[in-house]
């Protein structure tokens, strides 16, 4: 690259579009998609004050009331050593005759949220714990020779299971979670010890399903097993050993797998939290394989394409009761209490991050914002800290949260995790390139190039960035601003000279140029009010129904606390929802089409986001503010206009 002077940068856009950038420096074509990208490690990565440092914060404090004691207590019974504390409730301590057992999954969860915890805060705390439950879990393994579960019947679930015999409950699904915590103590923690112990479980599964027929592993596999195939791909890469990715290979259902690889969408009515974290694993064994295994990356991206573009509500959460439902039904479910389970969001989550390590496309982290924003940090009660397990799309409901010791649910476990881990995603790099993912306040120490970059921003209530970089020598960079697909135009400012817009809605606005300490980039993303249609709907239909966003941000009406009693009665035991939300509710009714709602919806606070729409029936108003921020209060999501002619199809 050569400069045309000494300070200037280069507009070097995106794909074909760049040549119609105005420019100060020179331009280049480059590629559409600028391929494989590493994000940076947690450590790299501090948050600043705002939204997620908050939730972050309230995950620390719910992580350092758990015991880990009280977690081991059935590893260490069912390893034949005395327990040091009583088992929790709910889930972990759930009577054997209930379907649902998956005692012990809080651990694994627990092993993953502390590790990212430690190495996102520098706590020491967290290493503590994570490095005691290992000591726990290695003194178990030296008793049972490498299983480890929690379940009331010890390890028959798993032998069962494996030699063909009726099994109850969902073993795997288990064993994925404690797998995975004890890959996380390694990678985030840096624990040698529960490498070994990882490797000594595997070893444990490859000798127990070596003499097992593929036919009946598969047959194993029609029942919820998490992602063990991910685990044991992501240990062939830690190790090295072969062995590991053709376990991983095994432990793939090719129920699932052969219909997604042939673009075949046959999710209709499949439990949806067993589904993702398969083709997780999918995406894993491509990534592992290194070239080979085509068939496994044409099943995770289709599978990705089908639920993020044809199957997804406005926040990017999904499903009913857990469950996908056929794409055309979505206005039938609009009323149901159990929609978008928090699982569901957290695997599309991480199935997206592993998509954009091969491919570094905007339109990845577009949906990571949108369901970060709107099912992640929306799932997290503000002030208890606890966390929600469906987000019901009903109109008039309201976020019911787990209880501290008497819930752990699957979403407690995976809830855990996800506020610990806020630092990964903003920031992305390959060979050339620094990539500018989220607008969220926080600093980036990029130790390697000896870069400090430090965000500092209100998004979403205000639509500025500012980026500011230091380091010691000046240095050649070449920064991808993410230009989200929501927002027309963006504005750039390097070192406060004029402003350069962006176009490329949807892509990448690099700038090229020699950095040096104290340069600083300001970015406006300007967000506006748009509709967003349910998905799929019949095309005489489309304006249906409809939510309202602001830019990423889902915007919901506040409906007030009428027999609520705000606190206490939201955070339950169970899953139900409790009758007393039965009450009725006034739901203000749009009957005129729906792009006047979108005109009668003004703005009305600068400082963060609130707005009011007028010309309900009735002449009644509401307020709306996001849908992230709705916690303890009844609300409504979804607006249904009338069509042109004044027909209304049954939902
Ligand atoms: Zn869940």
């Amino acid at each position: 690259m050569t400069h045309s002077r000494r300070d200037a940068f280069k507009l070097l856009g995106a794909g074909a579009a760049a040549a119609a950038l105005p420019a100060s420096g020179a331009m280049e074509v480059l590629p559409a998609s600028p391929g494989p990208a590493g994000y940076f490690g947690l450590s790299e990565v501090k948050l600043g004050d705002g939204p997620f440092l908050r939730a972050q914060k309230l995950d620390e404090a719910y992580l350092l009331r758990l015991e880990p004691d009280r977690m081991l207590h059935n590893f260490r019974v069912n390893a034949g050593l005395r327990p040091k504390a009583p088992v929790y409730g709910g889930w972990e301590s759930v009577d054997p005759w209930i379907e649902i057992r998956c005692h012990g999954h809080t651990l694994g969860h627990y092993l993953t949220a502390a590790a990212c915890m430690f190495e996102s805060t520098g706590d020491t705390r967290f290493a503590e714990r994570v490095d005691y439950i290992v000591a726990e879990l290695a003194e178990c393994q030296a008793k049972t020779g490498g299983w480890l579960t929690a379940f009331p019947d010890g390890v028959a679930p798993l032998a069962d299971s494996l030699a063909g015999k009726p099994f109850p409950g969902v073993p795997w699904y288990t064993t994925h979670k404690v797998l995975a915590g004890l890959r996380d103590a390694h990678l985030h923690r840096g624990s040698k010890q529960a490498l070994d112990a990882f490797v000594k479980f595997a070893d444990w599964i490859d000798t127990a399903a070596r003499d097992v027929s593929d036919d009946r592993l598969q047959k194993m596999l029609d029942r919820e097993h998490g992602g063990m195939n991910e685990v044991l791909a992501d240990l062939a890469e830690i190790t090295g050993d072969g062995r590991y990715l053709r376990l991983a290979r095994r432990f793939c259902h090719l129920a699932l797998l052969d219909p997604l690889e042939r673009g075949e969408d046959r999710l209709d009515g499949l439990h949806s939290n067993t589904q993702i974290p398969k083709v997780i694993g999918f995406n894993r064994i491509y990534a592992v394989s290194r070239g080979g295994g085509g068939a496994y990356d044409r099943a995770a991206q289709f599978f990705w394409e089908s639920v993020v573009n044809e199957r997804s509500f406005a926040t990017g959460g999904h499903g009913d009761f857990e469950h996908f439902f056929p794409k055309a039904e979505f206005p039938k479910h609009l009323g149901s209490a159990k929609t978008m389970e928090t699982c569901c969001t957290h695997n599309m989550l991480r199935l997206t991050r592993s998509l954009f390590e091969r491919d570094a496309s905007v339109r990845y982290t577009d949906y990571f914002e949108r369901a970060l924003y709107n099912g992640i940090l929306a799932s997290q009660d503000s002030e208890s800290g606890m966390m929600t397990y469906f987000q019901s799309t009903q109109p008039g409901y309201v976020r019911l949260y787990h209880t501290p010791f008497d819930s752990f649910w699957c979403c407690t476990g995976t809830g855990m995790e996800n506020h610990a881990r806020y630092g990964e995603n903003i920031y992305a790099r390959n060979v050339d390139s620094l990539f500018v993912n989220l607008f969220i306040p926080s600093t980036l120490e990029w130790r390697e190039r000896g870069i400090t970059l430090t965000q500092a921003t209100r998004f979403p209530d205000s639509d500025n960035t500012r980026l500011v970089f230091r380091c010691k020598e000046p240095q050649n960079l070449r920064i991808a601003l993410r230009h989200p697909a929501w927002c027309e135009t963006m504005s750039i400012r390097v070192n406060g000279r004029r402003a350069v817009k962006s176009r490329l809605a949807g892509e990448y606005y690099y700038i090229e140029r020699r950095v040096r300490d104290g340069d600083t980039i300001e970015l406006r993303a300007p967000m506006r009010l748009t509709l967003e249609p349910l998905p799929n709907a019949p095309a005489n239909s489309s304006s249906e129904w409809a939510a309202l966003m602001y830019g990423p941000i889902v915007l919901a009406a506040r409906l007030g606390t009428a027999g609520l009693t705000p606190g206490s009665q939201l955070i339950i035991n169970e899953r139900e929802s409790g009758t007393m939300l039965n009450e009725k509710v006034d739901i203000p009714q749009w009957n005129r089409p729906l792009h006047e709602l979108l005109a009668n919806t003004k703005r009305t606070n600068s400082a963060e986001l609130r707005f009011t729409t007028t010309g309900f029936e009735g002449g009644k108003s509401v307020e709306l503010i996001p849908w992230f921020r709705m916690t303890q209060e009844r609300y409504n999501l979804y607006w249904r206009g009338a069509t042109p002619d004044g027909y209304r199809s049954q939902a």
